[in-house]
């Protein structure tokens, strides 16, 4: 598999926030979204075979941890992650896997949390989502808005209803966009759509969402890598 890096830090999005966890990130990407902050992702890796990377995440974090496999999109190598996510649950870790939501989810075996995105419009990849995938969910599952601009509030709000999300999955978390060129300053005034403004909106329309931000930004440096 191509790796970018495996490092441990703090889980910073989704229901296991703030949890320590190890983070595998693989390489490569179909979408590109404009407020992506994993860029870097999109070429190159390691080559490494799915002993040393249990191995590596061994050294990391013992069995019975929480150990999330991310990217890049992960599922563009699924036939050897696959069986890697397996081994990994085998050993006893909690295994969440982020992904875009436009790979299928149909083989990700059923112990894995999937942490699934749909990309609203100011992304430029609002079509991507790919719907079949909602069959595939289960309520140990999450799906994520990441949300730009009052426009891509307005639609999370209406996928959400018209398709009961709060039904399909255990957490359904609206967070806000983080510009990508954040350096330094950790507050929210780094946000695309101000914190504030977003659980408003969210409080106004009675919706079964979770305000998610992303603890990592506004704990370290928003630029660094590896946290
Ligand atoms: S799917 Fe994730 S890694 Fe790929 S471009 Fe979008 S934000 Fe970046």
């Amino acid at each position: 598999m191509h790796i970018i890096e495996i490092y441990k830090s703090l889980q910073g999005e989704s229901s296991f926030t703030g949890l320590p966890c190890v983070f595998v990130r693989l390489a490569g990407c179909n979408l590109r979204c404009r407020w992506c902050d994993s860029e870097y992702t999109f070429k190159g890796g390691t080559k490494m075979a799915a002993a040393e990377l249990v191995a590596e995440v061994g050294r990391l974090l013992p069995p019975g941890g929480l150990v999330e496999i991310t990217g890049g999109e992960p599922l563009l190598q699924e036939s050897e992650l696959i069986p890697l996510m397996k081994q990994l649950i085998e050993k006893g870790y909690t295994l969440l896997l982020e992904t875009s939501g436009e790979r299928p989810l149909q083989r990700v075996p059923p112990a894995v949390f999937k942490i699934v995105d749909v990309k609203c419009p100011d992304s430029g990849e609002g079509a991507s989502f790919r719907l079949e995938n909602l069959a595939a969910l289960s309520l140990r599952d999450e799906i994520k808005f990441v949300i730009a601009s009052r426009a891509d509030y307005e639609f999370a709000r209406e996928f959400v209803v018209a398709h009961e999300l709060w039904r399909k999955s255990g957490n359904v978390i609206f967070s806000p966009a983080f510009r990508k060129d954040a350096r330094g300053v950790r507050d929210a005034a780094n946000c695309l759509v101000d914190p504030r403004e977003l659980a408003e909106w969210i409080l106004a329309d009675g919706l079964r969402v979770r305000l998610g931000l992303q603890i990592h930004k506004f704990i370290w440096d928003p630029s660094l890598k590896g946290v």
